[in-house]
Parts: C-alpha cells; sequence; structure tokens
C-alpha cells in the first residue's frame, strides 16, 4: 500500500514523545530478557523501561523492588506497566524520585508524576523529547496528530499541533475542550447502567453530576467551540445524550465508547455525534467478556455495527495507551473473530479519510 497520510484523532502527544524516549518492553516473553533490554539502554546511568506486561512473560508476575535491587544493584530502574495505572521502581530510584513504597510499586496518579519527575532527573531536554517522538510518528505515516489533553505549560513545545485541552486557560487556542464522563473497564470504573458481570454492586461512577456537566458544556460551546467527551461505560453515554441534547455544537465527539446499547448507537446515529473510536482497543474484548457479561459484549467494541446503523466513526490511537501505527491496528482488527469488526482497509480509511473530512482538511495524500 503507498503511503496515505494518516490523521490519528485522539493521541496524548507528550507522553508519546517521552515514552519514545524509553526502553519499549511491549514484546518482552521473560525476566530474563526485561534485564537485558533495559541494561541495553541506560540514559543518564538511569534504565526506563514502559509498556511492560506481565501476563505476555512466562513469569507472570509484576518484579518488586526486591527483584530489581537483586538484578540492577544501584543502578536507578524504573519499569511502567502498559496500562499506566502501576509503576514499579528500585531503592535507588526511589531515593532519587524522593518516593517510598515496601514493594515498589506506585499506583494512579504517582504513575504520572513519577513519568513527570524523569525528564529533569535524566537531564533529557524536552525539545528532544518531542523532536523524537514527532519524528516517530513521521515514521508511522502520520502526518498530523490531535493532542488530546496539552498541558498549559508544554504548549510552548508542541507549536503546529493541534490539540484539545482539559485547561481553560488553552481553550482559545484549542480544537475544543476534553472531558471525562468516567473511568475504564480495565480499572472496573467505566459507568454502566447495570452491574460489573465479574464485580456485583459495582456500576463504576460518573464524574459529574448532569448539571455540572451541562455547565462545562455550555461554557464551551459559547465560546464556538466543541467538546470531546471520555465516555466508555452505557451510562456516561446516556449523560452525555441527555447534557447534548440541551447545548450542542456541531463538531462535539464521544470518545472511546466500548460498550453502547443497540439504542445508543441509533440515537448517535441520529443526532450525528461523531464518536472516535480506538480500533486497537478491540483486543481488550479477550478479557472485557467477564466484566461485560455474554448479553452486553454482543453490542461492545462493535464498530461494524456503529458503521451499519449510521454512526459518523473517527479513530484514533490514544498511544502511548496502545500502539500508535493505524497500521497494527487494522491488522488487529481484521484479525478478530467478531460479527461487528470492521475491514482492514475501513480502519485505515478512517485515519487516511474521515478523520480529515470531518475537520474539513485536505487529506495530505490529495497534496502529494
Ligand atoms: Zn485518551
Amino acid at each position: 500500500m503507498n503511503t496515505r497520510g494518516f490523521l490519528d484523532a485522539h493521541i496524548h502527544l507528550w507522553e508519546f514523545c517521552l515514552f519514545s524516549s524509553f526502553a519499549n518492553l511491549a514484546g518482552v516473553s521473560c525476566q530474563e530478557e526485561l534485564i537485558s533490554i533495559l541494561k541495553a539502554r541506560p540514559i543518564e546511568s538511569w534504565l526506563v523501561g514502559v509498556r511492560f506486561n506481565q501476563e505476555s512473560t512466562k513469569e507472570k508476575s509484576m518484579p518488586d523492588r526486591c527483584f530489581l535491587d537483586k538484578a540492577f544493584g544501584q543502578v536507578p530502574v524504573v519499569i511502567f506497566r502498559t496500562c499506566l495505572h502501576l509503576v514499579v521502581a528500585n531503592t535507588t530510584a526511589m531515593e532519587k524520585l524522593g518516593r517510598r513504597s515496601e514493594n515498589g510499586f506506585f499506583y494512579e496518579a504517582d504513575v504520572f508524576a513519577i513519568l513527570n519527575q524523569l525528564p529533569a532527573l535524566l537531564r533529557i531536554q524536552p525539545e528532544i523529547i518531542v523532536r523524537n517522538g514527532m519524528a516517530k510518528l513521521e515514521r508511522l505515516e502520520i502526518k498530523k496528530a490531535i493532542d488530546m489533553g496539552m498541558d498549559f505549560n508544554r504548549r510552548s513545545f508542541f507549536d503546529e499541533v493541534l490539540f484539545y485541552t482539559t485547561d481553560m486557560r488553552l481553550l482559545n487556542e484549542a480544537l475544543g475542550f476534553k472531558l471525562f464522563l468516567d473511568g475504564s473497564l480495565g480499572a472496573r470504573t467505566a459507568a454502566l447502567i447495570d452491574e460489573y458481570s465479574d464485580d456485583p454492586g459495582n456500576y463504576g461512577f460518573l464524574n459529574y453530576s448532569d448539571d455540572e456537566l451541562l455547565a462545562i458544556v455550555k461554557k464551551v460551546h459559547r465560546v464556538g467551540k466543541p467538546v470531546a467527551c471520555h465516555a466508555i461505560g452505557d451510562r456516561a453515554v446516556d449523560q452525555f445524550i441527555r447534557v447534548i441534547k440541551k447545548s450542542r455544537h456541531p463538531q462535539d465527539r464521544l470518545e472511546h465508547v466500548q460498550y453502547l446499547r443497540p439504542d445508543q448507537i441509533d440515537t448517535l446515529a441520529e443526532a450525528g455525534i461523531a464518536v472516535c473510536i480506538q480500533p486497537i482497543f478491540s483486543r481488550e474484548l479477550t478479557w472485557a467478556r467477564a466484566r461485560l457479561g455474554p448479553e452486553r459484549i454482543k453490542t461492545a467494541y462493535a464498530w461494524g455495527l456503529l458503521r451499519d446503523r449510521g454512526v459518523r466513526l473517527l479513530a484514533g490511537s490514544d498511544a502511548p495507551v496502545d500502539e500508535a501505527s493505524p497500521y497494527e491496528a487494522a491488522r488487529t482488527v481484521a484479525s478478530l473473530d467478531y460479527e461487528h469488526r470492521l475491514s482492514y482497509d475501513e480502519v485505515l480509511n478512517l485515519y487516511a479519510q474521515a478523520n480529515w473530512e470531518f475537520y474539513g482538511w485536505q487529506p495530505s495524500w490529495f497534496l502529494e
């Protein structure tokens, strides 16, 4: 296939660029390999690895402080789990980070805090991180990428980049405003109408009341900007639909939507609301079934059903949560044994055409 020029409509550029500077542990299959890959890529004497998943290793266990101390001695080591909900550090690294935990594990907000301490400790220049990351996007044939969480303090590193923001101070320069309505299926925090099949009594949670959400959405719309709302469970999608009926911008977007009920799919199609999917998240079908149960899973990750019912689809990688490559996403989707999957070319066309059209931009391959 020729170079088409992709537009990634949902990426986290700073984190993507930062991750590109560290050892990629995604393919690691045993602890011995983990050690050798990390040792091969020191930065200022630190060893930092990202995208590690113990489930893909033969040992199936997350290395802890003791293991790392034994394997690396006084060299500071930090390993990020692929989900970004967990990071592990050895004793030397914890000393330098000014943090302490018995087994070396840190969770949730601490993961991002540690990630953002690293550039200074490793003496890597933000400009160089960004340049390397953007070069990597170029190699993946991604000609344009929309950042979904531009940070006020890093705005200056991303001159040309188009972005959504969660910071009202950046709204005037942004394409729109990003809101998180719920959590994730993995962490069982996505908001569902019916309880989690593998956690009775748990329905996930919503971050806002309808009134709170409507107030923010109206404020954004008033300055002529759209919103992009992260909504993974059906209860979050219901809330989005209720609120958007009261205040609407033609470019409002819904992000992720791993699980939708059939009635919601029709409502989104009728309302002409664009849904930005992450085709590569279809990989989650292997474990999402346990969360949702046999009934709900039938319309989960059902991108082909959304297409059939007339929902306008956009695509993004959500990298570095998962792989940025549109080809990898297309391969993942095409290899599924699932009636509602999209084809390989359909996935690539979302990146090569649908995304560009939504913003009224000329796809870059027309220009070449
Ligand atoms: Zn995201």
